[in-house]
């Protein structure tokens, strides 16, 4: 098998351990468009990266393997059904070297939350794999292989804040102030399936009690072009957020508890059960992070700021 050091050049890769962070996703915007053939909904979504982060360490070692600590552990399979572990396969297999790595994944990016914690996984991967391996990829190329893994993979690479579509894998960055926007990120008690939210969103179109789409991102594309919060908040929206609400009522209570508290605007994240508020700055966003952890309408409330960057060597 094909190893670092076997090779001269620039495909000799890194001798000591390579640790990626990774950011959390939020969707500033998720229109939800039409069922596709593909079995795909058709996306117009502006994703936006937060300070939430799964870190990823790869060594060199003789086969591939994986352990893991912090949320999830020992609930999420190690095998090759694991985004890190598939994304390894992908990163190998397009690049003609051996699957070889051990890798620890320290993870705080709640599971199946709505904040595309596997999919930051992949990225780490793709990105953490690529350097200890010397396959020297460029950012494009690791965000084609991203695209096979999940939707949300490419994004994970890039960071910051930016436009998707297709079904959310075509991303294009957006232009914005550099401006940090404050982040209460409430995390639930379990997870919600995303496959679930979306067919429970069919069923509320067909019949007939789902909300009208989303309309264009405009307002929230000129939203992030300025510095007052207030104005953002009046922008974000999510056509996911009724299917959510139909299948975790509860989270209904904690929307009304964020808007309480002071939040300039509550939304739930992606296909939830995560809500994020915005908050007018970052001691408010503390404050807000205290008053909804006393009210218990969550599992644990965490403070945020974005745009962050993609994942990346630290
Ligand atoms: P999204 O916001 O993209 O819908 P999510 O945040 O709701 O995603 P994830 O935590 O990304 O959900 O993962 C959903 C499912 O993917 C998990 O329930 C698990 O079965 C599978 N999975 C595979 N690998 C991983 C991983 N490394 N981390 C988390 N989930 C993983």
């Amino acid at each position: 098998a094909w190893r670092p050091e076997d090779e001269d050049g620039q495909r000799r890769g890194a001798s000591g351990p390579v640790k990626v962070r990774v950011p959390a996703k939020v969707n500033l915007h998720l229109g939800v468009g039409p069922l596709r053939r593909d079995g795909y909904h058709e996306l117009n979504t502006v994703y936006h990266a937060i300070s939430i982060y799964d870190e990823l360490t790869a060594r060199r070692g003789d086969t591939l393997a994986l352990t893991m600590e912090g949320e999830g552990a020992g609930e999420l399979a190690l095998d090759d059904t694991n985004l890190v572990l598939r994304a390894a396969h992908a990163l190998a297999g397009y690049a003609g070297v051996a699957p070889h790595a051990r890798l620890h994944l320290r993870k705080q990016i709640p599971l199946a939350g709505g904040l595309a914690g596997g999919s930051a996984d992949a990225a780490a991967a793709l990105v953490a794999c690529d350097a200890l391996w010397g396959t020297g990829l460029a950012r494009d190329e690791l965000a084609d292989i991203a695209a096979d893994l999940g939707s949300d993979v490419p994004f994970l690479i890039h960071g910051g804040t930016a436009l998707g579509t297709g079904r959310g894998e075509a991303v294009s960055p957006v232009l914005a102030r550099p401006t940090s926007w404050h982040w209460v990120v409430a995390i639930a008690d379990g997870g919600l399936s995303t496959p679930a939210a979306y067919r429970e969103l069919d069923r509320l179109r067909d019949t007939g009690a789902a909300g009208a789409p989303l309309g264009s991102t405009d307002a929230l594309l000129g939203a992030l072009r300025q510095r007052d919060p207030r104005v953002l908040a009046a922008t974000l929206g999510n056509d996911l957020q009724d299917a959510a609400l139909t299948m975790r009522p509860s989270l209904a209570d904690t929307l009304k508890a964020g808007e309480a508290a002071g939040a300039l605007a509550g939304i739930v994240s992606g296909s939830g059960p995560t809500c994020v508020f915005l908050a007018a700055d970052a001691a408010d966003a503390e404050r807000i992070a205290g008053e909804l952890t006393a009210a218990g309408v969550c599992r644990e409330a965490r403070v945020a700021h974005g745009p962050v960057h993609g994942a990346r060597i630290v």
